[in-house]
């Protein structure tokens, strides 16, 4: 079995708000591992840690067997963060957003074009492609985000609550486009507060619960022994 993220002892306060009190899973390469809990339970700053936007206080995350603060480089070119929002430029078309997105990432010229007609078609919005972004509904401008994370082909993909506030259809096209990056070997790491979404989704999750983790495992072992349904 090989391990596409291990994330060991995570802490993180904010002043005195313990966010994350000893937090460790493994991700298996190849899954979709679901991080499941409440609001307030610790997923995105979870997230954030792993993307390597925030700093743990204590603990360590391997990514593809490298520590991402000895090498942020690597690790970075590996991994691709959609967090909840990014700022869009409304005046603009998706296609000129992810040009500006992908420059970011270092991808340029024709590879740049392809990839974002690739991940266009991925997330369902070849045929708005030029339109400007403030004629899109929220969950477009999710699907947009979602894009420009995929212009580097990372292999592994950070999603945090990605269907939050969005149309059934943007919902449907991210599922889709998930189950095809699955598909292709991209390892998935998803967060949500929807039991329903994990179980359609992933093989693996953990629960996490005011900052722990109360029950990591295979999807089926974990809904066993904590009776969720
Ligand atoms: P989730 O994503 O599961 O909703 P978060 O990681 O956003 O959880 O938050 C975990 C805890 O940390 C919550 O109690 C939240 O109020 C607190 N928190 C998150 N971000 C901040 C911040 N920037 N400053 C202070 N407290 C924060």
């Amino acid at each position: 079995m090989t391990i596409a993220l291990e994330v060991n002892g995570l802490k993180k306060a904010y002043g005195d708000k313990t966010a994350l009190d000893n937090v460790t899973f493994r991700v298996r390469k190849g899954v979709c591992f679901g991080l499941l809990g409440p609001n307030g339970a610790g997923k995105s700053t979870t997230m954030k840690i792993l993307s390597g936007v925030l700093d743990a206080d204590e603990g360590d995350v391997f990514v593809f067997g490298l520590d991402i603060r000895r090498s942020v480089k690597q690790v970075r070119e590996q991994i691709g963060y959609v967090p909840q929002s990014i700022a869009l430029f409304e005046k603009l078309s998706a296609y000129e957003n992810l040009l500006f997105f992908g420059n970011m990432y270092g991808v340029r010229g024709a590879v740049l074009r392809r990839r974002i007609g690739e991940a266009l078609e991925r997330v369902g919005l070849a045929d708005r492609a030029r339109d400007a972004v403030a004629t899109y509904s929220g969950g477009m401008k999710r699907r947009v985000n979602i894009a420009a994370a995929l212009l580097h082909e990372p292999k592994l993909l950070i999603f945090d609550e990605p269907t939050v506030g969005i149309d059934t259809q943007s919902r449907t096209h991210i599922f889709e486009m998930l189950r095809i990056l699955k598909n292709e070997g991209v390892t998935i790491v998803y967060s949500t507060h929807y039991m329903e979404e994990v179980e359609a989704l992933c093989e693996d999750l953990a629960i996490i619960d005011r900052g722990k983790v109360i029950a990591a495992g295979e999807l089926e072992q974990v809904l066993d022994q904590h009776g969720t349904s």
